[in-house]
């Protein structure tokens, strides 16, 4: 009928089309007011890193974000849906190097250049909360709450290790740490050097931060596993041995001062006290405070432990600590076990660390598996203190488990390990050498940057005050433009004069400015915040809009993120608790990590040359097949191997979808506002079909996020669709059927084809934007099925499928079953011994 009607489906001229009147109309992705009376939903994606070039990869993780804003608003929520720029850090500073454009030119040029990717890609944002860390509205308010924490005392300097090259004289990024060497010098080692830098105090909320996981059952269990292996909490005994000073004269000297002979204490901590008695050495650190002692005396001592600390150094460098080969060297010193008076070796070992625990280590090799790999390298006795439950004959060794009890310990003996290491705490702390601690593996965190862009650390060095805050109402400490990038020579801001030369904010006085800049994950840990107030010029956000809007409902990115920048934003959303800024006490509700997008089994990369650029794919194929094929390939919580050909079919389904739509658009706007009477074959058929469609993605959009299977079910409704069009052509389904049929088509494509959706709509009649539409709601009565189909099993194995009715009972179940032509020759002469039915799933025959 209506053939003259149909159309080439062309997304370069519908997709244009849509972004232009989306581009005029910004108030359809922006958030309603807080006293709107809607149910509020914070929908975020990870803000990218202002490369000048979105990647596959977040495609994929907007594609997500914004089908389920999309589903959100058109559930009748007031949905947040920002969008912002990680716009400091390194590649600034290096492309300004190579191209001689300054950081913020480059950053902002590509900011634009990403942003008309992403509104090409017909992505919903509110991009009147746009957030770019680098602008100085946005990085004035990391000062404010460096200032706030440090009165807290959550910000301290300490000495810390930095790489160094000594021809560039300047101190390296990690990532500029190249196999050990200079990126830029291929030839020059790097090295440590150590330099005083500002620190987070993170690990005064370690404790709560690996209890707050148990709470986040939103999260991935493996993000949760991470963090919890990242904190690294363990429960055991600070315990001291005392130094034996036999054969030493005088006084000997600690980091704590002098002391007398036979009173220098070595503090180990171990997790099983209830070894104590088979420790054979005591293990410390090479730059534990002692072991400067031992070698001032000893040059021979002195070379080889300066040998352990250059394997460690290696080996630190290399990212490889906990693989490095074991060394040691005895120190001809001897500790004296506090329990029973045994003297033990002193050893230094390269793969104690200094920042872990105490930096010793009793070492029991017949109970600890590196214990007894070194004790066997170097010959040093092994003694059994541990018997297995249950049995007389001696383990092997080592016995690592604590399922067992005290043998060669004295008066403990007997004990099992659980009492024994409450015991030994208990004397431990009664005779004053010891007591039961927690370590934490998290560190605090580093936040010293030897570099340009990034925010300055608002603190002022005077000479007669010290250290002096910059005050409030000069924030901020802006960065200032002319900067001679040259990666060499210190910290870039030292050597603008202008910056380092202030005035000293206590006595007027000349002083000079912390010419340091804060790690880049500062800007990402409370950035979502901003987002819910970012024109706030007098606070980094108000207090009852974030509370409105927080925790994040939805939070979606990549698994790589899952420790520093989601430890890091929980901290800081404690902190600002804590401040009394906010009341909730973790960010993210619910966390989505999206799977890699690969190509041809790799990850994409340039030096591969495989990577698919995203413009290309629009410009073949339009925003709609890109966006949905990024969610059909694969389970969005899986790696994606991207394939051109699958955009290309995509592409086709919706030229179907297009061509069926506007030929029966005209019959459908016919049908508009009239009711149907009660549908009946193909007509049923059809409705049923999409009722079913309606309420799967409904649900998959509840948490299953199954979106690759969301995108199947509506191709399969569309291959019905197509199958029932000579009975549509004809005229026997009527006219408001076909209006509710391509209706609601358009409604269940609108998260995964926006623009192709939107037009459809239009095709429809419609007029107000798809977005505000009621999400379809699914009847589950046309939604049932009246027949089902029922597979026949004998003694387990399938035999025939038997049609029954919906709603047949188990007796008339089995009655079709043994009624079934198959299952009548195969049973014929034989004895059914047991008829199983399951109502709704099988029919399983006994036969003997
Ligand atoms: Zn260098
Ligand atoms: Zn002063």
């Amino acid at each position: 009928m209506a053939e003259a009607k149909e159309q080439r489906y062309d997304p370069a001229a519908i997709e244009p089309k849509w972004q232009r009147q989306w581009a005029a109309e910004p108030a359809l992705y922006a958030a309603e007011p807080v006293d709107c009376g809607k149910p509020k939903y914070y929908v975020l994606e990870m803000l990218p890193y202002p490369s000048g070039q979105l990647h596959m990869g977040h495609v994929r993780n907007y594609s997500i974000g914004d089908a389920l804003a999309r589903h959100m608003w058109m559930r009748g929520y007031n949905v947040l849906h920002p969008m912002g720029w990680d716009a400091f850090g390194l590649p600034a500073e290096n492309a300004a190097l190579k191209n001689n454009t300054p950081p913020r030119e480059w950053t902002l040029t590509n900011i634009a250049a990403m942003k008309r990717q992403m509104e090409r890609l017909g992505l919903g944002y509110d991009w009147a909360t746009e957030v770019t860390t680098c602008l100085p509205e946005y990085y004035r308010w990391n000062q404010w709450f460096f200032l706030r924490m440090y009165e807290k005392g959550l910000v301290y300097r300490k000495k810390s290790k930095v790489n160094w090259c000594p021809e560039c004289a300047t101190v390296l990024a990690n990532e500029q740490v190249v196999d050990g060497c200079c990126w830029r010098h291929e030839t020059t080692k790097v090295d440590q050097r150590d330099l005083v830098q500002w620190f987070f105090r993170i690990t005064a909320y370690a404790q709560e931060l690996l209890d707050g996981l148990d709470k986040l059952d939103g999260w991935p269990e493996k993000v949760r596993t991470m963090q919890r292996n990242w904190i690294g909490r363990s429960e055991g005994t600070d315990v001291e041995f005392f130094l034996d000073n036999d054969g030493c004269e005088g006084f000997v000297t600690d980091g704590h001062g002098k002391h007398e002979r036979r009173g220098v204490r070595i503090r180990v901590f171990t997790t099983r006290v209830d070894t104590i008695f088979g420790a054979t050495s005591v293990q410390l650190a090479p730059q534990h405070a002692l072991v400067a002692q031992f070698t001032a005396a000893n040059p021979e001592l002195k070379a080889q432990v300066d040998e352990l600390l250059d394997q460690q150094k290696e080996a630190r460098e290399a990212g490889d600590l906990g693989a490095i080969e074991k060394h040691g060297v005895p120190t001809g010193r001897f500790a004296i076990n506090p329990y029973n008076g045994q003297r033990v070796p002193i050893w230094v070992a390269n793969y104690i660390l200094a920042d872990y625990g105490t930096g010793a280590i009793m070492s029991v090799p017949a109970h600890d598996e590196r214990d007894f790999e070194f004790a066997t390298k170097y010959n040093l006795p092994i003694t059994q203190v541990i018997q297995p439950t249950g049995t007389t004959d001696a383990p092997e060794l080592p016995f690592v488990l604590e399922d067992g009890f005290l043998v060669n310990s004295g008066e403990y003996n007997g004990l099992s390990c659980a009492d024994a290491q409450k015991k030994l705490q208990e004397i431990a702390a009664a005779k004053g050498f010891g007591e039961a601690t927690v370590t934490f593996r998290l560190k605090d965190w580093g936040v010293s940057r030897q570099r340009y862009w990034g925010t300055p650390i608002p603190m002022i060095y005077c000479e007669k005050d010290g250290l002096v805050q910059v005050p409030d109402e000069q924030l901020p400490v802006v960065l200032p433009a002319q900067v001679d990038i040259t990666q060499q020579g210190g910290s870039p801001l030292g050597r603008v004069l202008e910056f380092v030369n202030t005035k000293c904010p206590k006595c007027g006085g000349q002083a000079r400015r912390e010419t340091d800049t804060m790690d880049t994950f500062v800007d990402s840990s409370w950035y979502f915040y901003r987002y819910t107030d970012a024109k706030n010029a007098n606070k980094p956000f108000d207090l009852k809009t974030a509370q409105y809007w927080f925790p994040i409902d939805q939070y979606i990115g990549g698994v790589e993120h899952a420790i520093l920048h989601l430890i890091y934003s929980r901290f800081w959303t404690k902190v600002m608790r804590d401040l009394g800024l906010i009341v909730n006490d973790e960010p993210a509700r619910r966390l989505f990590t999206q799977g890699m997008v690969i190509k041809d089994g790799a990850k994409m990369s340039k030096s591969k040359g495989n990577v698919v650029s995203p413009d290309e794919m629009v410009a073949r194929y339009g925003a709609d097949s890109t966006r949905m094929y990024a969610l059909f390939a694969a389970p969005p919580d899986r790696d994606l191997d991207w394939q051109e050909d699958g955009v290309a079919g995509v592409s086709r389904f919706l030229a179907r979808v297009w061509r069926l739509a506007t030929r029966y658009a005209p019959l459908a706007r016919a049908g508009r506002g009239h009711k149907a009477a009660a549908p009946t074959g193909v007509s049923l058929k059809l409705l049923r079909k999409l009722h079913q469609t309606i309420a799967k993605i409904t649900l998959d959009f509840e948490g299953r996020w199954h979106f690759n299977t969301c995108v199947a079910a509506i191709m399969e409704l569309v291959n019905d669709l197509q199958s029932a069009d000579a009975q549509l052509a004809a005229g026997e389904v009527p006219a408001p059927v076909v209006h509710e049929l391509l209706r609601s088509l358009a409604l269940l494509l609108a998260p995964f084809a926006p623009y192709l959706a939107a037009e459809l709509w239009e095709e429809l009649g419609e007029e107000d934007a798809i977005l505000r539409a009621p999400w379809p709601q699914s009847d589950p009565e046309l939604a049932k099925e009246d027949e089902l189909e029922i597979p026949v099993q004998i003694n387990g194995k399938l035999v025939t499928v038997v049609r029954v009715a919906a709603d047949a009972t188990p007796k008339a179940i089995e009655n079709a079953a043994l009624g079934d032509e198959k299952v009548r020759s195969r049973t014929a002469g034989k004895n059914v011994a047991k008829v199983i039915v399951v109502p709704g799933k099988l029919v399983n025959l006994v036969v003997r």
